[in-house]
């Protein structure tokens, strides 16, 4: 769990108490220097790293890194807004030591997430990490409302880098099948030592669909400290994997047709220790706070489609019938809805019942998407929205008229379209501030101009490496 403190120049205070402790533990476990990770706007990990002995200075007086990284592309080139994209300035990133771990599969090194402020102590506006916090602190004080989640990540797995960047899958075998899950048996059985050691308690790791592709879920967390864990478990992934000769794709399509990697969002309210996904008078034991809650995500989620499928290469996934969740619509386990309403099993329910978000791909900033998503779903539970009515099976098979009867629209089909609705998308554009929401809207169309002109096979090979 994360403690919700905005660092200040000198150090949260509970992080300055331990961190010479904690500087000893590590010299003694021969790590030897600390990895400083941040998500920026277009969905790419970047890092600084410290020795060891610099941890308590980092912790109370943060590193320096330039502002420049909130609009960079994937491609690494740089666009601009009104305020960001300069050569000028400074921020400081302050590592949190609530998510500071050893890496198993990186010896000599641990990770810690990074929050950055200015250098006059303030909150950098363009901070995911800490727009997330804020939008989760909001939640607890205006709504009384506490938020579960869990990213899911699939990734393919791939002999080691080809030569000309194809993706060469690693293992054959069917969907699901056994013949994977033991060719690739010494992998995986390393990466779930690794998230063991790691304290990241896994729920399940199987074998996917499309080729090479696995799957990891985990448990929830706090959303802070569940978008923590997503990046630290992609680390850890293709750390091990690269133990292996092994090379790891998150892109959302790794290649221009079939089935992509998604990273499914799962989210759950709650008051006062009670879930509000179940055990109501709603359906599926839904309070009408958690129907609100629903019917606030599925409203906005073509302008949402811009944050939590931020690549060009987004779109390539975002096809009908292939489990993405393509369709606004939402049904109980229907994994062609893009809401699934996951109710667990009875005995469990109070505990597990969960929304799961499928639109959502591992090219999107993991703050920026549940901070935008639990925004959305807040505003529904403000306007006590209604809930429309459930769907079952494929809504690809509904006609025009069906579908609009059922209010069952298509989700943006291009990143362009995306940003179209976002750029109008009221809530989720105060939800994120100006500087935020400007710098969301210059890089997607940053994105989308680096690959104008380019086919699907080009698109997918330009970002099958970036994330
Ligand atoms: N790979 C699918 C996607 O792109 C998801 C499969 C599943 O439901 O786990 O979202
Ligand atoms: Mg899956």
């Amino acid at each position: 769990m994360t403690t919700l403190a905005d660092p200040v120049p000198g150090g949260r205070p509970g992080d300055l108490r331990r961190v010479a402790a904690l500087t000893a533990d590590l010299t003694a476990r021969d790590v030897h220097g600390i990895v400083l990770a941040y998500v920026d706007t277009a969905g790419v990990c970047r890092v600084k790293t410290v020795p060891t002995a610099r941890l308590e200075a980092a912790v109370s007086w943060g590193v320096g890194m330039s502002p420049v990284f909130d609009t960079f592309l994937a491609d690494d080139s740089i666009v601009t807004t009104d305020v960001l994209g300069s050569p000028d300035g400074d921020l400081r990133l302050y590592p949190d030591l609530d998510q500071l771990v050893p890496l198993a599969a990186q010896p000599g090194w641990a990770w810690a997430p990074v929050d950055r402020i200015t250098q006059e102590g303030e909150r950098h506006p363009g901070c995911a990490r800490t727009f997330l916090r804020r939008i989760v602190t909001d939640a607890a004080e205006r709504h009384g409302i506490a938020f579960k989640a869990a990213v899911e990540i699939e990734w393919c797995v791939g002999l080691g880098p080809a030569a000309d960047g194809a993706f060469v899958p690693a293992v054959r075998g069917p969907a699901y099948g056994a013949i994977r899950q033991t060719g690739l048996s010494d992998y995986t059985a390393a990466l779930l030592a690794a998230c063991a050691v790691q304290d990241i308690d896994v729920d399940q790791l199987h074998p996917e669909y499309a080729p090479g592709q696995f799957e990891i879920s985990v448990g929830a967390l706090d959303p802070v400290a569940a978008a923590d864990r997503s990046v630290l478990v992609r680390q850890t992934i293709r750390a091990v994997a690269e133990r292996h000769g092994l090379t790891v794709s998150f892109a959302p399509a790794v290649s221009a047709e079939g089935v992509g990697n998604g990273g499914h969002l799962h989210l759950s309210a709650w008051r006062d220790g009670a879930n509000l996904h179940a055990g109501g008078e709603g359906r599926y034991g839904m309070t009408a706070e958690a129907e609100a809650f629903t019917a606030g995500i599925l409203a906005r989620l073509p302008a949402l489609t811009a944050v939590t499928a931020p690549s060009p290469a987004s779109y390539l996934r975002l096809r009908p019938s292939q489990w993405a969740g393509v369709f606004t619509a939402w049904g109980r386990e229907t994994r062609e809805a893009a809401l699934r309403v996951v109710t667990g099993t009875a005995g469990r329910r109070a505990h597990d019942a969960n929304l799961e978000v499928k639109p959502v791909d591992l090219a999107a900033n993991p703050y920026l998407a549940l901070g935008c998503v639990i925004a959305a779903g807040l505003d529904g539970v403000t306007a006590a929205l209604p809930l429309g009515e459930e769907i079952t099976g494929d809504p690809a098979r509904y006609g025009p008229d069906e579908a609009a009867a059922l209010g069952v629209r298509r989700l943006p089909t291009s990143l362009p379209e995306a940003v179209e609705a976002f750029r109008t998308d009221d809530v989720l554009r105060a939800a994120l501030g100006p500087v935020l929401a400007d710098a969301v809207t210059a890089v997607r169309l940053g994105e989308a101009a680096a690959v104008d002109g380019l086919d699907d096979a080009r698109v997918a090979a330009a970002y099958r490496w970036a994330y």
